[in-house]
């Protein structure tokens, strides 16, 4: 008889050691905001007629450097996206039209540009470190 695993070792949602869950696998994670900002981020995606899990996941992978089209098989590789110039609109939208982008060029996936195109990228790099 083998050892019952760690709770934490094991999904209570797909009944198995996590493991063996896909990278895809959607799994709770617990997030904690200030009460104020989780109400700006539901008024906010109430506007853009989403959730906040849509628009934080949207927005961290812009961060990230990529997006991910739902056409896609969940396994493929994400859309690589980079920042242009943002001036003169909500980063909100400018995220989210390049989340369009990469869904309506499915299958055929190139980079996408966050912002307009054609100027010298945005790049964000953490506090106290030089952008490279
Ligand atoms: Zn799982
Ligand atoms: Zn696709």
């Amino acid at each position: 008889m083998t050892a019952p695993a760690r709770r934490q070792d094991y999904c209570t949602q797909h009944h198995q050691p996590r493991s063996k869950c896909e990278p895809w696998d959607r799994h709770g994670h617990t997030m904690r905001f200030r009460e104020d900002d989780w109400m700006a981020a539901e008024h906010a995606a109430k506007t853009a007629r989403t959730d906040v899990t849509a628009l934080v996941t949207q927005m961290m992978e812009a961060m990230l450097g990529y997006a991910r089209c739902w056409r896609c098989h969940p396994g493929a590789p994400p859309v690589p996206v980079g920042f242009g110039d943002l001036a003169g609109r909500p980063l909100r939208e400018a995220v989210a039209d390049a989340a369009e982008q990469v869904i309506s060029q499915h299958p055929d996936h190139h980079p996408v540009t966050i912002g307009r195109a054609g100027v010298p990228p945005v790049v964000f790099a953490e506090p106290g470190r030089r952008a490279r």
